[in-house]
This record gives C-alpha cells, structure tokens and sequence, in this order.
C-alpha cells in the first residue's frame, strides 16, 4: 500500500517551503509530468517555485532551466533520494527517503510530497518513536499505531492532497529512512506487516504518548473538536482513560496527585521510566518576565486563541498565584486560573496550559505535561516570589503510553493485548 506523506522537517511547522534541493543516492534523477518526462542529466537538481510554475535548476549547468507547469515527478531507479528543504534563503531540513517525491505549487511555495509504500514508512516512524533497547512486543504495538495513524491522523491533511506529515508536533516523528535498523526493528515490522488497528471498520485514532505518569485520560478532556473548538470534545468509546497501577486513595485529586508523586517506588507499570516525575521551578521574575508574553503570541495562534480566556481588563497584571480548576480522570489539568492583579485569566486545554509556562530564560517550550500541582512561595509582603511546578507523565497521555507498553511487554504481554488494553473495542485488521 502507497501513502503520501506531506514533508515539513519533523519538529517544524510550515508545509510549504521556497525550495528544496533534491540529491540522486544512486544513478540520475527522473522527472516526469503530465507534459515532460525525461531523465536529468544530472544526480543533483535544485527546484523552486515562481508563480505557478515550477524551475528546475542544475548546479552542473548554471544558467539553464526546465519549467514544469504541473505537478512534478522525481524518482530514482534506487528510489534513493536527499533533499534539503529551504525557507526564504534558509536551509531547514535535511533528510534521506525512499520513494518517489511529487511536488506541486501551491499559493506560489512549494509542496513536497512523498509516496511512501506504507511499510518503508512504518521503518522511519519506529526509529523516530521508539528506542531499540525497547522489548519486541512494545515495539509492535508501536509499529501498528504507526501505520494505523498514518491512515487516520487526527489532522485531516486530505485537503492538502495527503495522508500524514512527518511532525511530531502535528502527526508523528518520521525521519526518512534508516539503513542502520536492527534486527529487531526489522523483525517487528515483518512479523506486524499490514496490521492497523480499526473500529467500527475504519482505521482507529491511534494516539499515543510517551508516559502516563500512572493513568491514561479520556480523549475528550485532552482534545477539542477540530471544527467547532469545542472543548471537551466528543469522547471517542476506545480512548478512554485507564489506571496503570495501584494508585493512592481518592485518585485523581490533587492531594491523590501530590502522594502518588511523592511515592519512593510508586506501584504502575511506568513508573520505571525516569519521565514518570518531573518538576520546573520558576522564580516569580522569570514567570513576570515571560508569561505575558508568552500568553500574547499564543493569543495569535489559531490552535490556542480559543482556550486562551482574558479577564474583562483584557490585561496581564502581577501574577499572584496559580489555581487547577477542571481536571480529568487521570488529573490533568483542563481549565488553569491565573491570578493577576488586573484579573484572573482563564486558560483551558492541556496542550495550552503546557504552553503558557514556556520560558525562553529556562529553554522551555512547554512543561512535560499536564498532570501538574503547584508549590506557590510568598514573600512577607504576601506576593509571589516562586513557583515550583510538579508534573506526573510526558505528554498528553491519552491511547498508548510507550513507557506503559515497555513495562507491560517485560511483564509478558503480548503486543495484541498491549494494544486492546489501551484501545479497548478495536480490532487488529490487516490492510494490504
Ligand atoms: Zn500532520
């Protein structure tokens, strides 16, 4: 099975670039359209897009060029390919792939798009997800959310013209492809080809994340509704959240939270993984200095601006003190207060919580999670002088968490039961 996969540079956000150098591994580069089809007389080519048509440039003959008015094939017989992808005069990515990269012009910048057979692109995405040292059934149960997501990721890129993008941030980390898999790697994605994970006889949404902290949650109260920005969002019957261990009493409290943190040897399945517990401490000056800001950028982003609420002031006084107002089943935070002296700031969402504690002083783009608690210090004047921000998990925690698989794995569960454990009411189908 061929999927097209929608080439940003993991980690970045932008789909559409101002060029991209595309580099043969082995033998000349092919070009095909609907008008042309030629071999290029040539292993290197550089390509860019000016108004609607595409210029295909050769470093080996500086002056000449090729124009494509439609989309534009380019393969090798290997199917061997570097390219380096460009922003304005900047390079941003640089990656190897296997497969046949189709580009089109679009609002006059460039989309790059490869069609990936599904299996080649599963071997990316499990380097990209999961280390080696992994047990072989937590690795299948990863190499079936990958193929499984690459047919239904929760951003709907069909609009675009493809299946998924290689983000991590958007769909899931994918690197291009790896010649230095291991054995085991190999083996897990021979012994799960073709396997996806479906419901009701369609692919499932098969999110996951990298450790729960002791209990997964509910899709809805992670989530908001794509179209409308509801929040929750409508719950989904398989992504429920499930406990991962023996949890204290009055689980998910906060003082239930507060205990399981505190715990030598909590008893759950991810406790092992050192990304079970963290905390951020940030002195009142570094979170005056920044939040504001911070909270004012994420205000322009369409993904934020709906959760992100202003006092009627519609300013950002002194931060005076932090406040978890919603949670969900596993405690995640769903709704933050944030006191200030012109008004209390309502902010909902995990992701967007995360988010507003981003602090350029500390390098951090976002906290590790949500399933947070505060320790707030006061000075003798009674104002904020710090906060230390506890945290349980990486990532949102909802569908699969990839340290709970390791643990289950080396518990001796096979990677089918991993799989209906945190998916419950799928099933395992094959897709050819
Ligand atoms: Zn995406």
């Amino acid at each position: 099975m061929k999927i097209l996969v929608g080439l940003k540079g993991p980690g970045l956000s932008e789909l559409r670039h101002s060029g991209v150098k595309i580099e043969s591994l082995a033998g000349s580069l092919e070009l095909s359209s609907k008008s042309t089809n030629a071999t290029y007389p040539g292993a290197i080519i550089n390509v860019h897009p000016q108004g609607d048509e595409i210029i295909v440039e050769s470093p080996g003959n500086p002056g000449e060029h090729r124009v494509y008015k439609d989309e534009l094939k380019v393969e090798t017989r290997s199917g061997n390919i570097k390219l380096l992808l460009y922003s304005g005069n900047r390079q941003v990515h640089s990656g190897q792939y296997s497969g046949r990269l189709l580009l089109k012009v679009d609002g006059g910048k460039l989309l790059v798009l490869l069609e990936s057979d599904l299996e080649v692109y599963v071997r990316g995405v499990l380097r990209s997800e999961v280390p080696a040292s992994y047990h072989i059934e937590a690795m299948k149960a990863q190499a079936v959310l990958a193929r499984t997501y690459a047919l239904r990721p929760r951003i709907d890129h069909s609009v675009d013209g493809f299946n998924v993008c290689d983000s991590f941030t958007c769909c899931q980390a994918f690197n291009g492809v790896d010649p230095a898999l291991t054995a085991g790697q190999k083996a897990v994605i021979e012994e799960t080809k073709g396997k996806v994970l479906t419901y009701d006889g369609k692919p499932a949404l098969a999110l996951f994340s990298a450790n729960a902290g002791g209990h997964t949650e509910d899709y809805s109260n992670c989530f908001s509704n794509l179209k409308t920005n509801k929040f929750p969002d409508d719950p989904l019957p398989y992504l429920k959240g499930i406990p991962e261990g023996k949890l204290p009493h009055g689980f998910p409290s906060e003082a239930a939270l507060r205990q399981l943190w505190a715990l030598p040897k909590p008893e759950t399945v991810d406790a092992w993984s050192a990304t079970f517990r963290w905390q951020a401490h940030f002195t009142a000056d570094t979170l005056e200095g920044h939040m504001h800001h911070v909270i004012e950028t994420l205000r322009k982003e369409a993904q934020f601006a709906p959760f992100i609420v202003a006092p009627e002031s519609q300013k950002f006084g002194h931060i005076q003190g932090f406040e978890v107002t919603r949670r969900g089943v596993s405690g995640v935070a769903m709704e933050l207060a944030i006191r200030t002296s012109t008004g209390t700031w309502t902010i909902a969402k995990e992701l967007t919580i995360r988010s507003v504690f981003g602090n350029p002083d500390m390098k951090l783009k976002r906290l590790r999670s949500g399933r947070i608690f505060f320790d707030q210090q006061k000075d003798k004047l009674g104002m904020l002088s710090a906060v230390t921000v506890f945290g349980l998990g990486f990532g949102h925690g909802v569908g699969l968490q990839q340290n709970g698989a390791q643990g289950l794995a080396l518990q001796g569960m096979p990677f089918d039961k991993i799989l209906s454990r945190y998916y419950p009411g799928t099933v395992l189908s094959t897709v050819h």
